[in-house]
């Protein structure tokens, strides 16, 4: 597995296929979403505002979103920042300005990281879907992480959530130049991807505490049991 890290990273081959060349190659980024669609969490948090995904966190898209985040292969961040614009499209409305909010990663895991991915796919989305007079979309990093978060991994929904609670909080500097623009805004919170929903209500709460309405969520990625079955009760 490490060997195969090391190959994506360092031998310039396709992280799909495995073609040499570069990061992604056509064929498999032509296989990626293009329209974002409904998801919803089981269960859900309580209040949880429209959620939007670009697919289903499995296979390439599941690979894509690793090793950018993890193996920081930062050539992907165009990729996925594809994913994400398509994700936040449903969002989108005329003479308003769409502000996409990344869900923050503690500095720790920044650094450790050497890149913040979700602030990055933030920024290609917007620039994809700037199209001034016909649609305006900013990035602003209004969320910071204000506790250490425990490992999220093996809890449950309600475990997700209680570790959640309190755990970001609002830049007053970045609320005040949202309060100066003077301009009409859509708030759209952006992540990787959505599991428990437990880490978008936390940002969603934070944001609503401060004053900031959040018109939705939109993720590059959901989990299975997220995304509503056709024809199902979920
Ligand atoms: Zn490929």
């Amino acid at each position: 597995m490490q060997d195969t890290w090391l190959d994506l990273v360092h031998g310039g081959c396709c992280v799909g296929c495995g073609r040499a060349g570069r990061s992604l190659c056509r064929a498999c980024a032509a296989g990626l979403p293009v329209r974002g669609r409904a998801a919803r969490p089981t269960p859900c948090p309580p209040g949880l505002v429209a959620c939007t995904t670009a697919g289903e966190y499995d296979g390439l898209l599941r690979t894509l979103v690793l090793a950018h985040k993890e193996q920081a292969v930062l050539s992907l961040a165009r990729p996925l920042g594809r994913c994400l614009a398509a994700a936040v499209g449903p969002f989108l409305a005329p003479r308003v300005t769409t502000v996409l909010v990344p869900v923050p990663s503690p500095r720790a895991v920044v650094r450790g990281r050497g890149h913040d991915p979700v602030l990055r796919m933030a920024r290609r989305a917007a620039a994809r879907l700037h199209h001034p007079p016909h649609a305006r979309v900013e990035v602003l990093a209004l969320l910071t992480t204000r506790l250490p978060v425990a490992d999220q991994s093996g809890l449950d929904a309600v475990a997700r959530r209680r570790n959640r609670e309190g755990t970001l909080q609002v830049r007053p500097r970045a609320r005040a130049r949202l309060a100066r623009s003077g301009v009409p805004v859509r708030v759209v919170v952006v992540d990787d991807v959505l599991t428990t929903g437990a880490t978008v209500r936390e940002a969603q709460r934070a944001l609503e505490d401060a004053g900031v309405p959040v018109a939705g969520v939109a993720t590059v990625a959901a989990t299975r049991r997220r995304l509503p079955v056709p024809g199902g009760r979920s």
